[in-house]
């Protein structure tokens, strides 16, 4: 029994459970009541399951699974043949340092906002299968990102719940005596303390900054409380807290990184700390930027000017003053740093100009947006061309044993030894599915559906008992009885990431009468479900949950359009596994790359998109649907009527007709054909493991 425990809080101190299937259905066998009250944080669970819960689990059955998966991960801790070992041995040595100022890994640790923080979660993942020495490092959000209730008119509304450090698998980072560690560094003319955390990710760590300590003055304990929260001078807090304060600690900690990557400008403020320990060698300033350039990467993720974080002239003089002059470092030579035009060093400064100045490399996150961001960055580089301005493109991927449900795994599994391998090549992929009848893909994509049917049943009730709307819509009229309103033979189209307002989440409702007849046609009918967060200043974002939400009560589309609230990864991880469509719209070219669309692949899914972002790379006619082929209007009116007639025409005329077209085992075949087509050409792609294959060989490798 304590053997079991022991076992069991092994695996809880590692996020490593939260993509090995196994490991995960342990926790939630435990107490699967529990499991869903604590938001499946295995910390929670055996914090408060009681003895006599324990103790009736803990059968044989279990102790056998149980002694797998512990194995598994001991063995996966100090596996020595990884890719990393074969293909780059110089990776396995001193670590890569990852910054972002998020981190999507697991519902449970929030400290992540949306789709970058995703990517990032991902990133660690797969850096740690493939066997790279890498450390991530982020901030400690104690209230993280808000909680999304909608209230009866449809407004969202945020709670911010506290997260504790011992309900989750953090454990305090301390020096060589075991107290705690304290680094010390400056904002504007204080000095400002933080401790450290460090999170177990498989075999990478990510390390999260946190000011709340007694040593900090009020106003800097709350640096880190929320995800992106506050005004200008939270977030230029924040950012010097992220890249300086993580420089400071890898110091304290007597780690060197070979690599310094940026995921994003907001960490770039490193690039000041590392070159103020050149200067204090005695270089020069040109010297110490380039001996800085030649160990720092650049991942930016934003394609329009607007979106770049951007700090005033009086705003850095407040900030760096101090620090500047305990380096020795020039205000103006700072200001050029970060200068879009170095000859005015009186306009903002632009934290994706200072990451550009200072890194070896940088790259967009999908090959539209390397070409967008050359174009966008171009006058950096007057002496060059567009297309040789130095920013190349690396295209996203998800870290697909996060992204696969249990059942799909299990599925493909009866034909393939890992996804691993199945996703190695579209040739893999393909021999795989040669193997799978139509019969059964059909099969798997049913089950699938009622997965998500069953969830979306219990969440909702749930969602609307405390919107006091419950009884109008889980009951069915007649009767007055329990009824799911969504129903598994339905064409189902998801729809779900955060609510910029450039994603239009609510284009589908631009022609209401045309949608209206497409949701109930009589035989052939479409339900969509909804779900995202718009960031607490948005309005626009707000309002558009609000028209959503409005419209979805209205009578003929009452239990057929589905708003979902408080988007996070476990309610992604439901949606892209059972919807049959994934419904991307978003203004081109303003969606970097997107990931969520690659994340439906492997259940089967079909994407509908604008072509932005990943998606222009991956569609090649067959493996989804695009909206329009990039049609580009001067006024955001003309496109979205556009954009719209492009989405309702393939909708009426290709989509729906192909799900509805069935042979006489009442099977889709020119459906699955797609399917497979996407499965082939999506998922050995679209992955994180080719993600940071590509960054491992093409970025951190040192160029000889
Ligand atoms: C994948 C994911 C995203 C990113 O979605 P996009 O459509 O790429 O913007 C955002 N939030 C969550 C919770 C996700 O899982």
């Amino acid at each position: 029994m304590r053997q079991y425990i022991a076992e069991l809080k092994k695996l809880s101190s590692n996020l490593w459970w939260s993509w090995d299937t196994e490991a995960k259905e342990l926790f939630k066998e435990l107490s699967p009541l529990l499991w869903e009250r604590v938001n499946h944080n295995p910390v929670e669970l055996l914090r408060h399951i009681s003895n006599d819960e324990l103790l009736a689990r803990l059968n044989c059955e279990f102790g056998e699974k149980l002694e797998r998966v512990s194995k598994r991960f001991d063995a996966y801790m100090s596996e020595t043949g990884t890719w990393a070992h074969e293909h780059t041995p110089e990776l396995t040595r001193d670590p890569i340092a990852y910054f972002s100022a998020e981190f999507g890994i697991h519902e449970s640790v929030r400290i992540y906002s949306g789709g970058l923080g995703v990517l990032a979660g991902d990133h660690i993942k797969s850096a740690s299968d493939l066997g790279l020495n890498f450390i991530g490092v982020s901030l400690f959000y104690r209230e993280g990102y808000f909680r999304q209730y909608l209230n009866q008119d449809g407004w969202q509304v945020e709670e911010y719940p506290m997260q504790y450090p011992e309900s989750l698998p953090l454990e305090k980072v301390t020096d060589a005596d075991g107290k705690d560690l304290i680094i010390s560094f400056t904002i504007a003319q204080s000095e400002v303390h933080a401790q450290a955390w460090c999170l177990n990710v498989g075999r990478a760590k990510l390390y999260l900054l946190d000011t709340n300590i007694p040593a900090n003055e009020s106003h800097y304990r709350d640096i880190c409380s929320r995800v992106y929260g506050g005004d200008q001078n939270m977030r230029i807090n924040q950012e010097i807290l992220l890249g300086i304060g993580g420089i400071k600690l890898f110091n304290a900690l007597g780690i060197s990184p070979a690599v310094y990557h940026m995921n994003e400008g907001h960490s770039a403020f490193l690039t000041l700390e590392l070159l103020a320990a050149r200067l204090a060698e005695g270089m020069s300033l040109e010297e110490a930027k380039k001996a800085v350039s030649s160990t720092c990467v650049f991942t930016t993720h934003t394609p329009v000017p607007a979106g770049h974080d951007r700090f005033s002239r009086d705003m850095m003089h407040y900030s760096f003053d101090r620090y500047l002059r305990e380096n020795g470092i020039m205000f103006d030579d700072l200001m050029r740093l970060g200068a879009e035009n170095p000859e005015d060093l009186h306009g903002q400064f632009t934290m994706t100009v200072l990451a550009l100045n200072l890194s070896r490399a940088a790259n967009g996150v999908s090959k539209l947006h390397g070409e967008v961001s050359r174009e966008m960055w171009q006058h950096l580089y007057p002496e060059t061309s567009a297309d040789e301005v130095p920013i190349d493109h690396v295209t996203n991927g998800i870290h697909i044993p996060s992204w696969s449900a249990g059942f799909t795994e299990r599925f493909w599994k009866r034909h393939t030894d890992s996804l691993e391998s199945m996703t190695a090549s579209p040739e893999a992929a393909e021999s795989v599915l040669a193997q799978v009848s139509d019969e059964e893909l059909w099969c798997m994509r049913y089950r699938l559906k009622r997965n998500l049917m069953d969830f979306v049943y219990r969440y909702l009730s749930n969602q609307l008992f405390h919107q006091h709307v419950y009884t109008s819509y889980l009951e069915d009229e007649s009767s007055k009885s329990p009824k799911n309103p969504l129903s598994p033979d339905v064409l189902t189209i998801g729809f779900a990431r955060r609510f910029a307002t450039y994603k239009r989440a609510p284009l589908i409702f631009r022609d209401i009468e045309r949608l209206t007849r497409i949701v109930n046609h009589p035989t052939m009918p479409v339900q969509i479900i909804f779900s995202g967060k718009a960031h607490p200043h948005d309005d626009a974002g707000k309002q558009f949950i609000q028209q959503i939400v409005e419209n979805m009560r209205l009578p003929q589309f009452k239990g057929k359009i589905i708003f979902l609230e408080n988007y996070n990864l476990g309610v992604a991880k439901r949606m892209i596994s059972g919807v049959d469509v994934w419904l991307n719209n978003p203004l081109r070219p303003m969606e970097a790359s997107g990931t969520s669309g690659q994340k439906i692949a492997l259940h089967g899914g079909l994407n509908f998109s604008v072509p932005d972002g990943w998606w222009p790379e991956a569609y090649n006619g067959e493996n989804g649907w695009s909206i329009g082929h990039g049609e580009q209007f001067d006024t955001d009116e003309e496109q979205d009527r556009h954009d719209a007639e492009q989405l309702y025409a393939t909708l009426e005329n290709k989509i729906i007709p192909a799900y509805y077209e069935r042979d006489e085992n009442n099977i889709p075949v020119r459906w699955l054909k797609k399917v497979r087509n996407a499965i082939a050409t999506i998922a050995p792609v679209y992955n994180t493991h080719r993600m940071v294959k590509e960054y491992a060989t093409r970025f951190y490798l040192e160029r000889k």
